[in-house]
């Protein structure tokens, strides 16, 4: 059921459709689908507040 349907794009993380524009997630995070605005802005500040403590 509704499987298949091309056009359709899910969130990588929340899974949610994504109607807006697709974000393509960076290599290091290891997800291979896209992701939503709310999705991506949440991974991109959790990848560089981690590359800060890490760093030095
Ligand atoms: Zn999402």
């Amino acid at each position: 059921m509704g499987i298949g349907r091309s056009g359709q794009t899910k969130c990588g993380i929340c899974n949610k459709e994504i109607k807006d524009f697709k974000y393509v997630a960076m290599p290091q995070w290891n997800i291979s689908e896209y992701l939503c605005g709310v999705c991506y802005s949440q991974k991109l500040t959790e990848y560089y507040i981690k590359r800060e403590v890490k760093g030095k």
